[in-house]
């Protein structure tokens, strides 16, 4: 299993307004994953229908959008072993009332259209989904000091 794998994790305009980001990235960090990127930035229309293309027909779709232009979004790429999964165990279900206590979701949300963060279901969204949302010159290269305390 690669060490090297990359997910792409966002916490959404709710997340970020109400200040949950710090607590969000430190349970990222503290499971031992790597930061490769990270930016605040503006989501646009377009971008977010090619993010969430498979998303288009569904009747939540319009206020999908509008929840995902509602304001500034952490854009995050974080890597390590087996990231994209336990990323999406660290987030918890899509609906927060079906998302355990002690997953992002389960302790910091309510509703679906209010679910604070997204993550990246598979490595090959993944891979897609940090193309879309990144430059290949923002994601960057070193070695945490940290690294042989996280990997035998
Ligand atoms: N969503 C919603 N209502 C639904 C299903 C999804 O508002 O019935 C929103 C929710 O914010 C979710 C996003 O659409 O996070 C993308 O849906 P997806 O099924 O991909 O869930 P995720 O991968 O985010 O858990
Ligand atoms: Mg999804």
């Amino acid at each position: 299993m690669s060490n090297t794998e990359r997910t792409f994790i966002a916490v959404k305009p709710d997340g970020v307004q109400r200040g949950l980001f710090p607590e969000i990235l430190s349970r990222f960090f503290n499971k031992g994953y790597k930061l490769v990127a990270i930016k605040l930035t503006m989501a646009n229309e377009p971008l977010l229908r090619e993010h969430y293309a498979d998303l288009q027909s569904k009747p939540f779709f319009p206020s999908l959008l509008s929840y995902m232009l509602s304001g500034p979004v952490l854009a995050t790429v974080w890597e390590g072993k087996d990231v994209v999964k336990q990323g999406r165990i660290l987030l918890g279900a899509t609906n927060p009332l079906a998302s355990a206590p002690g997953t992002i979701r389960g302790d910091f949300a309510v509703d679906m259209g209010r679910n604070i963060i997204h993550g990246s279901d598979s490595v090959e969204t993944a891979e897609k989904e940090i193309a879309l949302w990144f430059k290949k010159e923002e994601l960057v290269d070193y070695k945490p000091t940290l690294y042989s305390w996280i990997y035998e």
